[in-house]
């Protein structure tokens, strides 16, 4: 069945016949709307995760947030809590709606997890979750805790020690890679990454600097990912980090809902049916937004609206939902490279678990190419003066597309009529802890072809 119905959409995509696949395959920009968006409160009971899951999620690290204020000293000033600020950006919502000839937003906000303390990008949250989380298994199992600790004893070399005996694999395309592996190694476990090909160097260098094992591979992602399972299998004592399928990850992600829901609080900005949140969330295997999206649904229901963003040449999530085969098809399928400089969005078979859940949540996913993420890298950097890497910015056309979109695809989403009131709110997902050489490259890049190219495609 499933075969035939590869089958089905790969002729489909040769045919060139269908206008979403045409799109994909020619590697323009694509919006597509999600048609099985439906109201939260009818589904909430159904899906397989509920808020008291992502309420263990955040008591978890909370209960770990005197270990990190110890052990990693510039989380200290916000007492060993993880998180990122808002920051405003009139200015590059001005220059990007000139940019793409729409109206600009009312309101255009960063979530800046561009600045996540110790490893800079978004997976500091589901990353550090999963790996707390096996901790905490380990240590209440071996009895060296009960739940009412003092945590910062995790520091202490009774725990280290133990966690020497004890092993964690992950694949990664760098990012997660680096979450895992450098809070992995200061617990003290033994911990090998798998990079993908598209893992930048200065990564791995990094992780290798602070005992990580660091596995390089000549293929993609999923490859990396399957490695690591394997390998996983055959060690004693191992755990394996299945960016696919972790829920563990999924709720450490989701936690950042709650805490956005206070940073909006205290800027003023008003959250209902008539001042919809629209949250923008670059999309790779699908944990990272995912665990967000649901996260803040939780939360805001039917007034947050999310949208996703991948890569031209690597638009997995979108493939996955619109053919509905999720993870039954990869973006190689129909004839796409999944070659990117969105590293962390170089994804090209989605998470089925994520996708799956996703259906009557998400409102829309779009693709954005190479050329305009690095464009963009540069826009922030001018107007901003942010340093975002090219995965993090491909949240910021989405406005534009709901700029364009008639009446209709407006209704189906809730929005008529009160797109004017919006917040939009792009998830700055990773850059800080780019090299500033590399970072020139991008910016080099960028402002060349901001130059040159009077873009159509937001
Ligand atoms: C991993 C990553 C994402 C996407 O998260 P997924 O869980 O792979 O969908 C987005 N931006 C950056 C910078 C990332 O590293």
């Amino acid at each position: 069945m499933a075969d035939n119905a590869l089958d089905h959409w790969q002729a489909l995509a040769r045919a060139g016949t269908d206008p979403l696949l045409c799109a994909l395959t020619r590697r323009e920009a694509a919006f597509w709307v999600n048609p099985k968006r439906t109201f939260f409160e009818s589904v909430r009971d159904a899906l397989p995760l509920s808020a008291a899951d992502i309420d263990e999620a955040a008591a978890r690290l909370e209960r770990f947030a005197p270990y990190f204020a110890k052990v990693f000293p510039e989380t200290a000033a916000a007492g060993g809590i993880i998180e990122s600020p808002l920051h405003r950006a009139d200015s590059l919502a001005f220059a990007a709606a000139e940019r793409w000839k729409v109206s600009a937003p009312a309101s255009l906000w960063l979530k800046c997890d561009s600045h996540l303390p110790i490893s800079g990008s978004i997976k500091a949250r589901g990353g550090f979750h999963e790996v707390l989380l096996h901790a905490e298994t380990l240590a209440l199992e071996h009895g060296l805790i009960t739940r009412q600790d003092d945590y910062v004893c995790f520091a202490t070399p009774a725990f280290k020690t133990m966690f020497a005996h004890h092993s964690i694999v992950v694949g990664s395309t760098g990012n997660l890679g680096l979450s895992i592996g450098i809070l992995s190694a200061q617990l003290g476990f033994k911990v090998t990454v798998h990079m993908s090909a598209d893992a930048r160097p200065w990564k791995k260098v990094l992780l290798r600097e602070k005992g990580v094992q660091v596995v390089e591979h000549k293929s993609d992602y999923s490859v990396a990912v399957a490695e690591g399972r394997e390998e996983a299998l055959a060690t004693p004592r191992c755990h394996f980090v299945d960016d696919e399928d972790s829920t563990a990850l999924f709720l450490g992600y989701a936690v950042a809902a709650r805490r956005l829901e206070r940073q909006l609080e205290t800027e003023g900005i008003r959250v209902d049916a008539e001042h919809p949140l629209i949250v923008h969330l670059p999309c790779g295997v699908g944990g990272g937004p995912g665990g967000v999206a649901f996260g803040l649904k939780h939360v805001f229901g039917d007034a947050v609206h999310c949208l996703f963003a991948e890569p031209t040449s690597s638009p997995c999530m979108l493939l996955g939902m619109a053919t509905e085969l999720h993870n039954a098809i990869s973006v190689q399928d129909i004839g796409l490279d999944n070659l990117t400089c969105a590293d962390g969005l170089a994804v090209g078979r989605p998470s089925a678990f994520v996708g799956t859940l996703m259906e009557p949540l998400l409102d829309a996913l779009y693709t954005v190419s190479d050329d305009e993420l690095y464009a963009l890298v540069a826009l922030t950097q001018k107007h901003e003066k942010l340093a975002l890497e090219p995965s993090a910015v491909a949240g910021l056309p989405g406005f534009a597309h709901l700029a364009r979109a008639d009446r209709a695809t407006l209704d189906t989403l809730g929005l008529a009529g009160h797109l004017g009131h919006a917040t939009h709110l792009v998830w700055a997902t990773g850059g800080s802890m780019v090299p500033e050489e590399e970072m020139t490259g991008y910016l080099e890049k960028g402002r060349a072809l901001l130059k040159t190219v009077e873009s159509s495609t937001a």
